[in-house]
């Protein structure tokens, strides 16, 4: 095998692997070193998890030849609602509805299941001849030069590169060798996520219920399904898991309504405990990070893939370009560049999603009746109501040439 790469990728997650095909459309040369096997990310067995995937992210996925294996088992997204509400009163009457039509570019987004997204992924960097993926191997330490950049493996193997990108997570430790350090805390909260299937059809409906204890997503999948992403305490998560699927169902169906008829589950019950880590920097020597590893958020707003995924379409062009023009595409002066495009969005929505979060995760009579108020002015208004649906769709800001 190759010792010598254009770039280093540590992690092969969605991230990672979106990067190296990107990477590959450019004419470079990766290396994927991940700790799991190939076999487990290509595993298409139904897990319960899944994306809502801006329509910019499916433009990306598109740009990259990978949506037409994606599109027959995506379930578009055409109108959000959200409501307000607690467990004695139910919904609030004061709600808001972003409807698709409202904009002209179409769906704000799809659903993506996991177990189709990352087989899609895999297949295509197992078909990709730019790519080498290293599975079941750990990066243990990195090294850093004028001009090469150097990683060794648990497997006792050092391989090299122009640059390294870590997408390795929100633990990075491609990240904390550079000394990059990162600030953020834990919400007391966990997500409790699960497909349920229904008896009506959610005519590709999106739901968001604000509970004090946090928000519940009940977002629309292919068919008579949908996935659930509901935050509960992290004791109370704790033992709504250990219920049976019956007992499991009786603590669901008050929070969830009967508007979708009947529910059962639909796969496995998880559990991800939520907090937010943002690094102080994307960027150092030879080395960029890209998806959680910069930034990971609260997924309240379903955002924190969509965002990895604009920082790799962003750090594609950013190395583009610079190649264009001669430059090296590892040096400083161009990973500036990526950093300055994508660092302050990013920022933004992990303190957005850390606001709404807290103001949404409580029962305070004064903030219930703010709340009430707020969602009644922001849906009247047909100017923001287009502001968040184009915000969904993550079509502000300046897009990526594989976004656009
Ligand atoms: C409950 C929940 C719901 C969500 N819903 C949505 C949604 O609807 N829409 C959305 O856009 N986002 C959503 N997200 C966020 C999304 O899941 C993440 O942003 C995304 O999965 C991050 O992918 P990643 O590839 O950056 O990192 P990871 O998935 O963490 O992948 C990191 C990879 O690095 C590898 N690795 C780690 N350390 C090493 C090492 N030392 N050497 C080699 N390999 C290593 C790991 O094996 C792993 O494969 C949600 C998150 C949660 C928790």
């Amino acid at each position: 095998m190759d010792k010598r790469f254009d770039i280093i990728i540590v992690g092969g997650g969605l991230n990672g692997a979106t990067l190296a095909l990107g990477l590959a459309r450019l004419g470079l040369r990766s290396l994927v070193i991940d700790a799991q096997s190939q076999s487990a990310q290509m595993d298409g067995s139904f897990d319960g998890r899944s994306y809502a995937m801006a329509l910019t992210s499916v433009r990306l996925m598109q740009s990259l030849g990978l949506w037409d294996a994606l599109a027959d088992q995506a379930q578009p997204m055409l109108d959000i609602k959200v409501f307000d509400g607690n467990l004695t009163n139910g919904p609030s009457p004061f709600h808001m509805h972003f409807d698709h039509t409202e904009i002209e570019e179409g769906p704000m987004g799809h659903m993506v299941e996991d177990r189709h997204l990352r087989p899609v992924l895999h297949n295509a960097v197992a078909d990709q001849n730019l790519i080498t993926y290293l599975s079941q191997t750990r990066v243990v330490s990195q090294s850093i030069d004028d001009m090469l950049a150097s990683v060794t493996c648990d497997n006792g193997m050092t391989y090299q590169a122009q640059l390294i990108i870590g997408a390795d997570g929100r633990s990075s430790q491609t990240a904390q060798r550079a000394g990059i350090k990162r600030t953020g805390w834990q919400y007391p909260q966990t997500a409790l996520v699960c497909a349920i299937e229904h008896d009506l059809p959610h005519h590709g409906t999106a739901y968001q219920y604000f509970l004090p204890p946090g928000p519940l997503a009940i977002l629309p999948l292919r068919g008579n399904r949908s996935s659930i992403v509901w935050s509960e305490t992290p004791r109370q998560a704790d033992t709504i898991l250990s219920l049976s699927d019956d007992d499991f169902l009786d603590i669901l169906r008050p929070r969830f309504g009967s508007f979708l008829g009947d529910i059962r589950l639909a796969g496995k019950r998880f559990s991800y405990p939520l907090g937010i880590s943002m690094t102080k920097t994307y960027i150092s020597d030879r080395l960029a990070l890209v998806g959680d590893a910069a930034h990971g958020v609260h997924p309240i707003a379903g955002q924190g893939l969509n965002a990895g995924l604009r920082d790799i379409a962003a750090l594609c062009d950013v190395i583009d370009q610079a190649r264009t023009r001669g430059e090296d595409f590892a040096s400083i002066n161009v990973l500036t560049r990526y950093q300055e495009w994508r660092r302050f969005d990013n920022q933004s929505l992990g303190l957005a999603t850390d606001f709404f979060n807290k103001l949404f995760s409580n029962d305070n009579p004064v903030l219930r009746l703010g709340r009430t108020v707020g969602m009644g002015v922001i849906n009247a208004s047909p100017t923001m109501r287009r502001g968040f649906i184009r915000e969904a769709a993550g079509l502000t800001g300046e897009l990526p040439r594989w976004m656009q």
